[in-house]
């Protein structure tokens, strides 16, 4: 496992579990509005890089003290050794959430097979038809629509979240996102954030107001089970 970074507790990013996240490097995706550009090559390093030994070494002082650990990135489903690493904290005790672009549906449907993953989120970039523009990248969006339904019929928990750039999707764009995912457990947009940027253009880039997205998720809520933004 390659790793960019860590975080060795949060209360926030593993919803009812206490986590441990871990930052793999490297993604097929090229989003302009990415705030971890640093994580897209597999060369650079976010924060101190750690090696998975490191990880191994913490997480044998946290069993029974931590209830998960978090595989986020970049895109973990990059990694090739990524399914015995989960096997591996799986062993120790740990509950796992996977977080994906959903650009690699085999890796994803072996990680579920193999009973790895306890709570998955997924992005779901933009419409279909938008995709590659949005994303930057030639990866085919019918891989994601595939991860998407590996989701919705995994019995698991899980959400499907949208990072929201007001220049680049308007509230009809994203009505077209729900219908893809129309019957989804969890839909949960996104306050884009112009913190760091992949592309410094995206800089300059806003998002809608808090009454703007409260309006659209009235708009949502009919098509998911639960709709919120954050
Ligand atoms: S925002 Fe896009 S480019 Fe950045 S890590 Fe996520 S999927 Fe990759």
């Amino acid at each position: 496992m390659i790793f960019g970074g860590w975080q060795k507790f949060s209360l926030i990013d593993f919803p009812g579990r206490t986590s441990a996240i871990l930052f793999t490097q490297g993604c097929p995706f090229r989003c302009p509005f990415c705030h971890n550009p640093e994580l897209i090559n597999l060369s650079q390093g976010m924060f101190a890089p750690v090696t998975e030994h490191e990880v191994i070494e913490f997480l044998e002082t946290r069993r029974g003290k931590l209830d998960g650990v978090v595989i986020t990135g970049g895109e973990p489903t990059l990694q090739p050794d990524l399914l015995d690493f989960m096997a591996r904290l799986k062993t120790m005790g740990f509950a796992i959430k996977l977080d994906t672009n959903g650009s690699r549906p085999g890796v994803l449907a072996e990680a579920l097979r193999q009973n790895l993953v306890d709570y998955l989120a997924m992005d779901i970039k933009a419409p279909w038809r938008k995709y590659q523009t949005h994303i930057n990248s030639t990866v085919d969006a019918a891989d994601v629509r595939l991860s998407a339904a590996l989701a919705m019929n995994s019995g698991l928990d899980y959400e499907f979240r949208t990072t929201v750039v007001k220049e680049q999707l308007t509230p009809e764009d994203i009505m077209e996102i729900v219908r893809h995912i129309a019957g989804a457990k969890k839909y949960i947009l996104q306050r884009f954030l112009p913190t760091k940027t992949l592309d410094p253009a995206f800089m300059e880039m806003t998002t809608y107001s808090d009454e703007e997205f409260e309006k659209i998720c009235e708009q949502i809520r009919p098509l998911v089970a639960e709709c919120s933004w954050r």
